[in-house]
């Protein structure tokens, strides 16, 4: 089908184009009257095909959207995913919770990304107001806890634009999110797309550039490190070091990358830090690992250090890998922010939920024998990294 040909390029050209997509966020979309081809957990944009799609009954995802759901977050989420999989004509391919915006923008194509200078503007304190004024033709929704809650509230703006302006919104602006843009041919998204990022980048500063010197003493600190967080049945841990111009302006001031700024960077990273800046790097930081441990029951992922720059725990090479690249996004994300009056972070409140929720899908999951669970904590697998030396290999 011809239209499924233009979904899987959409979908791969953003895909591999690192100013979209980061560690695999992110998902595609084509509909007809009928049904709905959304992508599927567990296949990158980059590399998809039709395989990749999880094809819905489109009458099954509206009805859902005037049903009335339990109050209760757990209930509603349980009831919702098992909607989700009846509306799926293709089992085994499992549709994404955000499946349901992209049913009810009512055009051929959406492609929902999470790009770097988007959430510059997102994640910053002017977001709603820069936004109304650079893109007026677009749809703000403040930060909503995801799920069926932030369905709702984007499916009842929809209706509220509609019956103010006669239309419905192309482009929808989420806090602390991302974008929804949607069109009835590829052409017109990425005509969408090229105009958001051109408004955006003409508004930005430009990321500092270039790798910075490591500390002699990180030969000594790293493999400290290394062992004090794969101690006492921890697992062995696969560090990975970033230092470079940008690390640097957050370990000169880490403030603006305290704080997550989405729901993705806390699967990813979780939702604390570690900060080391003293001078008896390998001490303060055992002491701040295992307060850490002692009070959320697991190790950091990410660690801060002065002289060494940005540490990534993986629990394996590959694991590292991801944690790096959402971390130095997060960094990127608060420094153009910084352009659009400084970064806002996930709020305390916007942040219990989403730990909960890992912590309830977790309990879920492996009550269920591990089968249903969307959005799983790492899990721990027996550790295929090498020894240290091979593994922190800088990256910028
Ligand atoms: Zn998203």
């Amino acid at each position: 089908m011809k239209e499924i040909d233009n979904l899987i390029a959409v979908s791969r050209k953003y895909g591999a184009d690192s100013r979209f997509v980061i560690a695999g966020g992110g998902n595609t979309s084509y509909k007809d009257t009928t049904h709905l081809w959304v992508k599927a957990s567990g296949h990158a944009l980059a590399t998809i095909d039709e395989e990749g799609f999880a094809v819905m009954d489109r009458a099954r995802l509206d009805a859902m959207a005037t049903k009335t759901y339990p109050a209760d977050a757990a209930e509603r989420e349980a009831q919702v995913k098992e909607d989700l999989s009846d509306a799926n004509l293709t089992r085994g391919r499992r549709p994404s919770v955000e499946t349901s915006l992209h049913n009810c923008m009512n055009f051929s194509y959406v492609v929902h990304l999470h790009p770097t200078l988007v959430n510059g503007l997102m994640c910053s304190v002017t977001a709603e107001k820069r936004c109304a004024e650079l893109f007026p033709d677009a749809l703000y929704v403040a930060y909503t806890d995801p799920g069926y809650t932030l369905f709702k509230k984007v499916y009842d703006a929809i209706g509220q634009w509609k019956a103010q302006r006669g239309s419905e919104p192309q482009v929808i602006f989420l806090q602390n999110h991302g974008i929804f843009v949607a069109a009835d041919t590829v052409a017109e998204i990425d005509a969408i797309y090229e105009d958001v990022m051109t408004k955006l980048e003409a508004l930005v500063a430009p990321l500092p550039e270039g790798e910075t010197p490591v500390c002699d003493c990180v030969s000594e600190v790293l493999p400290a490190i290394r062992q004090i967080l794969s101690r006492g049945g921890r697992g062995l841990k696969t560090l990975q070091v970033t230092k470079n111009a940008l690390v640097d302006e957050f370990l000169a001031n880490p403030k603006g990358v305290l704080t997550p700024f989405s729901p993705d960077g806390i699967v990813y990273c979780k939702s604390e830090y570690i900060v080391v800046d003293g001078e008896n790097k390998a001490a303060e930081a055992e002491e701040k690992i295992e307060a850490y441990v002692t009070r959320r029951g697991h190790t950091p992922k990410v660690l801060l250090i002065k002289g060494i720059g940005l540490v990534a725990v993986g629990d394996n090479a590959k694991n590292a890998r991801v944690i790096t690249e959402v971390f130095l996004d997060a960094m990127k994300v608060a420094f153009y922010a910084r352009s659009f009056g400084g970064e806002h972070g996930m709020e305390p409140a916007w942040i219990d939920f989403i730990d909960n929720w890992e912590v309830e899908n977790y309990r879920r999951t492996v009550g269920a024998g591990g089968a249903r669970g969307t959005r799983l904590p790492a899990r721990r697998r027996p550790n295929r990294s090498t020894r240290w030396p091979e593994t922190i290999a800088p990256s910028s």
